[in-house]
């Protein structure tokens, strides 16, 4: 058997991970690398093996570092089954969706960008585009020119995908290839995410891997908490936060009660919260459920100013088979109770998110992206960030060069969909939500098994938490820990 690692080696986003016997080929997801866009396309315009001869895809969770690429991959000939739970089967749906339309307006960016370079140099590049050949509907269904950046994929691709979804149960073992089998355990990270254990046995010989996938922390809303990880002969681990405490998820409740109920005190402005559609929102609308049952919260209302998360939300709703008793009973109250159903609504259309800002009344707006790098939270953000009667609660990870991350430095003018603005706004980091493991939590579901695994390997983390955490998990008596580069090979 060997394993290779085709992205999030060194990084957080682009997971890929083959599985190769000499009967079979296994992915371990199919996610795309996400940073700026002409890096994002260079990096995910092809793959490092052919699609066609993938026997089958095994997915953690939806998320699409994750899953994002899985339309390409059946663009370019990959005719297998893509294994999932159904919670991340509805999600990846709505989530890839929303990803085709990301990838044509990049595509369309970019262009626009290549035609301002190539007018300006004396010779015309030809792009580098590496399409199949025979292959005109593609370019006919994306109405751009043949010598122009194609997008990745489109909706009609998500659409060949989809039928390719086989859903799975927790704890269930299925056949995935020749010689292969695979079960998923509850990784608690976001509705259906899953720890995947895979059997692979090749003449004559079993092995197993087990693979954390993005692997959640205990004590988070809604979801139960993450399965503990069996024996195996091999461990491939994330190690996004490798070397990071977090805070734990009750201080949080605290924290953001007393957010609103600063914003009640006032009874005018905002409580902006930038969020991730998936998890983060559905997480904070569950907590802002408690506050309003338990604390003063005033005339406070909320909106949901995405409809990306709105949809997400309606999933998550959909699937009460994946909640922890806590939220079970919760719900249960939430239901039979007004005062939070009455105050809480979910924007659609353009015109509803920008009558939001003419409304007088205190309200808590949470709206994408996570960043405030695109999507409507830029138009509550240039409305309301030269306001002090506005505050911005920071709930999640704000990478280097965002929006998010020059508020959260204290920066006192930013450009907004170009203005500047003053920033009067208060600001306010919160970062207790995670939805990963910490170093603490990593080590704790790793160290069990150091005394009888032959190797294990750290992915889905940047070097300055992989490093310090393969060091910890040596001393903790792992024989061989291995940090791996792009696309390195491992014979097992
Ligand atoms: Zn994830």
């Amino acid at each position: 058997m060997n394993l290779r690692f085709f992205g999030a080696t060194g990084d957080t986003t682009g997971s890929c991970h083959l599985i190769e016997t000499d009967q079979a080929r296994v992915l371990l997801e199919c996610g795309l690398y996400q940073g700026r866009r002409e890096e994002s396309y260079r990096r995910n315009r092809s793959f490092a093996f052919d699609p066609e001869k993938i026997d089958a895809v095994v997915q953690s969770h939806a998320h699409i570092d994750h899953s994002g690429k899985l339309p390409m991959l059946v663009r370019h000939g990959f005719v297998g089954r893509i294994h999932l739970t159904g919670g991340s089967a509805d999600l990846a749906e709505i989530l890839l969706l929303d990803s085709a339309s990301i990838q044509l307006s990049d595509a369309q960016f970019l262009n626009r960008q290549r035609t301002r370079k190539t007018l300006s140099s004396s010779r015309a590049r030809k792009h580098e585009w590496t399409r199949r050949e025979n292959d005109p509907p593609y370019a006919a269904r994306a109405e751009l020119p043949q010598d122009e950046v194609l997008p990745l994929y489109l909706d009609e691709d998500v659409r060949d995908t989809l039928p390719l979804f086989s859903r799975q149960r927790y704890r269930e073992w299925f056949d995935v290839a020749r010689g292969v089998r695979a079960r998923f355990h509850d990784a608690g990270h976001i509705l259906g995410s899953a720890w995947i254990e895979v059997e692979v046995t090749e003449r004559g010989r079993t092995q197993r891997i087990a693979f954390t996938g993005d692997y959640g922390r205990p004590g988070q809303p809604i979801l139960r908490d993450p399965e503990p990880l069996l024996e195996a002969d091999v461990y491939i681990s994330e190690s996004t936060y490798g070397a990071r405490s977090h805070l734990p998820y009750a201080g949080m409740e605290k924290d953001l009660g007393d957010a609103v109920e600063r914003l009640a005190r006032r009874g005018t402005g905002r409580l902006l919260v930038p969020v991730f559609a998936v998890g983060r929102t559905q997480n904070i609308l569950y907590t802002l459920a408690r506050i309003f049952r338990t604390r003063n919260v005033g005339e406070v209302r909320i909106a949901v100013d995405s409809p990306l998360a709105t949809k997400a939300t309606r999933i998550v709703l959909s699937h009460k088979e994946y909640f922890d008793e806590e939220a079970l009973a919760e719900f249960v109250r939430i239901s039979s109770e007004r005062q939070f159903a009455e105050r809480l609504v979910f924007t659609e259309s353009v015109d509803e998110s920008k009558s939001l800002n003419r409304d007088p009344r205190p309200t808590i707006v949470l709206s994408a992206s996570g960043m405030m790098e695109s999507g409507r939270i830029l138009h509550h953000l240039s409305f309301h960030v030269s306001r002090p009667d506005c505050e911005i609660l920071v709930v999640g990870y704000q990478a280097a060069s965002t929006l998010g991350r020059r508020l959260v430095t204290g920066a006192k003018e930013v450009n907004i969909l170009g203005n500047r603005h003053y920033v009067r706004a208060q600001i306010t980091p919160m970062l207790g939500f995670s939805a990963h493991a910490d170093r603490e939590g990593l080590l704790a579901a790793l160290t069990p098994h150091a005394g009888r695994a032959k190797a294990l390997y750290l992915i889905h983390g940047e070097d300055d938490q992989r490093a310090p955490l393969a060091k910890d998990l040596r001393e903790r008596g792992f024989v061989r820990v291995e940090c791996p580069e792009d696309a390195r090979e491992f014979a097992l």
